[in-house]
């Protein structure tokens, strides 16, 4: 997929620091430890082994969108259906508590963007229906790019996990143009209108600087004023820690994101985190 952003060359990797990333071929993987959620377990509604997202991030740890999301039907085919769910979270919630490994958080977030599975507010019943089974009381956190939650159904859904939480990487549209690279129609302000419409979800937001650079003071400026309007219960922000598909990609400091999460208007709501959960 062309892309504004030249793809890594092998033999070249300016990333042996960052931690590799791979696709679950599954849908469960971990659980892994996690900065601020414990031992975090990762859902993956979407095809084994395979990227399925409606944006193409540069920074993504799933490595880059191999194209538009299929249609429904398509993807329906592809994807695990709602009995393989139910019975993969009914066999393994169990034995995961029996052998001690129960995780501190479940994750919905997997192989691109979770919302794009045919069935996704059935597999959210599915999912809360198995967590209160075998782990009651383990908080379910959603991972969403937005694109989705113009629909109803899919805002309803996003709404029952315990910490619906949005990706919000820009507050102007050039710089979610360069940094997301949305595959589907959507702007910042399609996704803030749709935002203001529900109750307040956590934000995350993931800086990086190099070719592609979301926290100019200008960007950073735009992304608060975004963030703050639509009263987030919580903002998190991170940067690169798995190798990113671009190059050229730099990490930000935590210096910086402390300065970031200190503009004045945004301290108490953010939180710094170095990465994603899962
Ligand atoms: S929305 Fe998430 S899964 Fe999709 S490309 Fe961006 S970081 Fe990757």
């Amino acid at each position: 997929m062309a892309t504004a952003v030249e793809r890594r060359q092998p033999g070249r990797d300016p990333y042996a620091r960052f931690k590799p990333w791979t696709l679950p071929d599954g849908i469960l993987y971990g659980p892994f430890a996690t900065r601020r959620k414990g031992m975090s377990l990762g859902v993956n509604l979407l095809p084994p082994s395979e990227k399925v997202c409606s944006f193409n991030c540069v920074y993504c740890q799933c490595g880059w969108t191999p194209g538009k999301p299929p249609p429904a039907e398509e993807l329906r085919r592809r994807c695990p259906d709602l009995p393989t769910v139910r019975e993969t979270l009914d066999r393994e919630f169990p034995r995961l508590r029996q052998a001690g490994r129960a995780p501190d958080s479940i994750v919905l977030s997997g192989n691109g963007e979770p919302t794009l599975y045919p069935d996704f507010p059935e597999a959210v019943e599915v999912l809360l229906a198995a967590r209160d089974r075998h782990l009651p009381g383990i908080p379910i956190t959603l991972l969403t790019d937005g694109t989705e939650l113009g629909r109803p159904e899919i805002r309803a859904a996003a709404l029952r996990v315990d910490h619906p939480t949005v990706k919000l990487d820009a507050g102007d549209e050039q710089s979610l143009r360069r940094v997301d690279i949305p595959l589907v129609p959507f702007s910042v302000g399609t996704l803030l209108g749709w935002l203001r419409e529900m109750p307040p979800v956590v934000l995350q937001a993931c800086f990086v600087r190099g070719v592609v650079d979301n926290a100019t003071p200008a960007a950073v400026e735009a992304w608060v004023a975004a963030a703050l309007s639509v009263r987030p219960r919580r903002v998190e922000v991170y940067s690169l820690d798995r190798v990113p598909p671009a190059r050229g990609l730099e990490k930000v400091s935590a210096e910086d994101l402390e300065r970031i999460a200190e503009v004045d208007s945004l301290r108490r709501a953010t939180r710094v985190q170095k990465c994603r959960e899962t």
